[in-house]
């Protein structure tokens, strides 16, 4: 058994997964973030304030659920991309952030990837380091 300690009102729970959260904070956030997206929806490009304000939820939950994904704020969101800073309506990084990582990632992968085919040609490869001092 996983016991763990509620992220929200601080009681021990028995944990299954997910966010740490016990089962009644779970279901008070879901309805609040029910409330949100109703709020959201009827106002459509509403601020980060405002919702705050009407709905009775805390900004840090607001910018919690618009990281996870679940929730999208248009128009002055007031969330900023964490790699150049450019305005983004939902996540944590825009589009060509993203774009951007998923390619430096990619290379990554590929450099990282065993050479399994010629890994007896190994032998034969002459090291760079011992062909730059001989030149000197
Ligand atoms: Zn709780
Ligand atoms: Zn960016």
């Amino acid at each position: 058994m996983d016991t763990r300690v509620c992220k929200r009102c601080r009681l021990l729970f028995n944990y299954i997964g997910g966010e740490q959260y016990c089962p009644s904070c779970r279901e008070a956030l879901e309805d609040d973030f029910q409330k949100v997206k109703n709020y959201v929806r009827e106002n459509p490009g509403c601020t980060i304030i405002q919702v705050v304000r009407e709905c009775d939820v805390t900004e840090k939950q607001i910018r919690e659920w618009i990281r996870q994904e679940r929730l999208e704020l248009t128009g002055e969101a007031g969330i900023y991309c964490q790699k150049c800073g450019s305005i983004i309506s939902s996540g944590t990084y825009c589009e060509k952030c993203k774009a951007e990582m998923t390619n430096m990632l990619n290379e990554a992968a590929r450099s990282m990837m065993p050479t399994q085919n010629n890994s007896s040609d190994n032998s034969k490869k002459p090291s760079s380091s011992k062909m730059r001092f001989l030149d000197y």
